[in-house]
């Protein structure tokens, strides 16, 4: 695994609404983590266009800890992708919020490995952090590396007027 390298140019641009509204919700769940899945395309292999963080919520959820349901994520998507006409769009990655301004874990960054291992896609990871009316946004793109490795590369997150 290699890490927070920014020199490759990953980035992940996302929509400010969608942003703005996944920070909201991530308010209203405090004190409990929150998450869910990224929704966009890929341009390339290093850029993640982001236009929905769609939540999945964790009953189980704590002020630390957030576990995304893999089969409610899923019905979720497909709902959601059902309801747009537009065939760009899917499974970008993943997001969750962190109730401190910290960057993602070393346990977030080995399940984004496990995610990228099982895909063999490239994977975004969007940890929203807030800490009272402070934020910070933090991305992560992990990419298949052969054999059955993952490389995990800092990403910018590039905000886009939506
Ligand atoms: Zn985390």
């Amino acid at each position: 695994m290699t890490t927070g390298d920014l020199s490759r140019g990953a980035a992940i641009r996302v929509g400010e609404d969608s942003l703005a509204v996944a920070g909201i919700l991530a308010h209203k769940a405090s004190p409990h983590e929150l998450g869910g899945i990224l929704v966009g395309w890929w341009e390339g292999s290093s850029t993640a266009v982001v236009v929905e963080f769609l939540p999945v919520p964790d009953h189980a959820a704590g002020r630390s800890r957030y576990e995304r349901r893999h089969s409610l994520a899923q019905e979720q998507l497909n709902a959601y992708l059902a309801s747009r006409d537009d065939s760009r769009l899917g499974y970008v990655g993943e997001w969750h919020s962190h109730l401190a301004l910290q960057p993602p874990s070393r346990a977030d960054r080995s399940e984004l490995e496990a995610i990228v291992r099982l895909s063999r896609k490239q994977v975004a990871l969007i940890v929203l952090a807030i800490d009272g009316r402070a934020n910070s946004t933090y991305g992560l793109i992990g990419h298949p590396r052969w054999p059955r490795r993952a490389a995990i590369d800092g990403a910018v997150i590039e905000r886009m007027s939506s």
